[in-house]
């Protein structure tokens, strides 16, 4: 069994978060390789090393001192390896690099952030340390070399058997570092879990998984304890952030699992995410809700519309042109409207409305703001009836009005528009009549 275990920027923060990381690894013997994000906050007020290390960068293309900057930067991995004693010669290190730092591209820059931190644990942990610069390949477009990659991934684990790599970056052939996008250690372990085969990615953050429902507006939800991948690309694209997007892919086509655990509280459950999750009288209804504020409706009313052809296609061609991305387009017989965000139409919405108008002629163009938009996810809804007319009726009775309401094909969940005014109560009401009541999800 391989398991890929990778660390947040929490998890490795300072010395007592590298202690914990020790005795994860030491609990399981499948825990052969480690991804480490750079040390992050300590407590809320603190800064990450990566943050530091783009402010050094403007720093130095401004050329304004960042020396103070390194410094706060240094003394961080400083304090980590005095703490537990280590030998690697942190300081004649970062100070050679600090020293030196107008030489650098500002990418090897903010890479040093994982890649010292990824130093120390590697002799705290007593592994191996791989550099992900080589083993990790980018194209010279940025885009990632996968059988590059795994050629070497797999070369560096069958050469020294287990180890520690720093997350978040890699590098073309030439050797030129690359950056993955900001919170891209995730990425870095889904792409080692992939290249290595593992059986299971373990995702070590700050909290125990994810949760039913928004902690700000549910008191104390449930955790979820499986969810598919499906089910997870709906609630986080709604808001329900924990894992990096795109750590999904690499392991989702390796059908891979991933488990999210918490660094500081190891023994909980946590949130287990696959393909496909097990079905089950004692299985949830709802996986989870998410949702957001911030949407409106651009509402277009034309009688006899349905059997104009190209009224639809000639709509969405305006929002096209002003480059609006459209959330849902709930239609009618003579009328549809097109959700989008709020904020990608502020500048150009009187612009789009007289477009429409010119364009279609429409009985009416009406924009409804003020919009949040509400994502019930569950894979179980679509075996059971009934959850919708539950679902409203809920609703009803705390008398909120629905605004819109969509459904996808695969019915893994139903979308609604409600007043914003109204989302936090929303929520509410559907955790109190779903997730409240539900044995399941214990
Ligand atoms: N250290 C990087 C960041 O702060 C990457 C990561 O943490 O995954 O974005």
């Amino acid at each position: 069994m391989i398991t890929i275990t990778k660390f947040g920027g929490t998890s490795t923060a300072n010395a007592e978060q590298f202690r914990k990381i020790k005795d994860i690894i030491a609990a399981d013997p499948s825990r052969k390789f480690v991804v480490v994000s750079a040390a992050g906050k300590r407590d809320k007020k603190d800064n990450k090393a990566t943050d530091l290390l783009f402010l050094v960068n403007a720093h130095v293309a401004y050329h304004v001192d960042s020396a103070s900057l390194l410094d706060d930067v240094g003394q961080r991995f400083y304090d980590i390896a005095d703490e537990l004693g280590l030998s690697y010669p942190i300081r004649e290190e970062y100070g050679h690099f600090a020293s030196n730092i107008n030489a650098y591209d500002p990418n090897y820059v903010v890479s040093r952030g994982e890649y010292f931190t990824a130093k120390l644990m590697s002799e705290w942990l007593d592994l191996p340390f791989v550099d992900a610069a080589d083993v990790v390949v980018f194209h010279h477009d940025g885009t990632f070399d996968l059988e590059r990659t795994q050629m070497r991934v797999r070369d560096a684990a069958h050469r020294v058997g287990r180890f520690v790599m720093p997350g978040y970056y890699g590098a073309t052939v030439d050797g030129e570092i690359m950056l993955l996008d900001r919170g891209g250690g995730d990425v870095s372990g889904s792409i080692l879990a992939r290249c290595l085969e593992a059986d299971l990615y373990e995702n070590w953050t700050d909290v125990s998984g994810f949760l039913t429902a928004d902690p700000r507006i549910v008191k104390k939800p449930k955790p979820i304890r499986r969810i598919t991948f499906d089910e997870l690309r709906e609630l986080s694209y709604m808001g329900a952030n924990v894992l990096h997007e795109e750590a999904i892919f690499p392991v989702r086509e390796a059908n891979i699992p991933i488990a999210i655990k918490n660094t500081n509280r190891p023994e909980d459950k946590g949130t287990i995410i696959r393909e496909t999750a097990r079905e089950g009288e004692d299985e949830p209804v709802i996986t989870g809700i998410a949702g957001s504020k911030g949407f409106l409706s651009v509402h277009i009313r034309k009688t006899h519309m349905s059997t104009e052809v190209g009224f639809l296609r000639k709509a969405l061609e305006i929002f096209d042109r002003y480059g609006v991305s459209i959330e849902h387009i709930p239609t009618g017989i003579d009328s549809f409207g097109v959700i989008v965000n709020a904020d990608d139409v502020k500048k150009n919405i009187y612009a789009i409305i007289n477009d429409i108008q010119k364009t279609l002629s429409p009985d009416e163009v009406k924009v409804v703001d003020e919009l949040a938009l509400i994502s019930v996810v569950g894979r179980n809804m679509a075996y059971r009836p009934g959850v919708a007319g539950t679902l409203f009726t809920a609703l009803g009775k705390q008398g909120i009005s629905v605004r819109m309401i969509t459904q996808s094909s695969q019915e893994i969940n139903i979308t609604f528009g409600v007043n914003s005014s109204d989302f936090e109560d929303t929520i509410r009401a559907i955790y109190d009549e779903f997730v409240a009541k539900e044995e399941g999800n214990e």
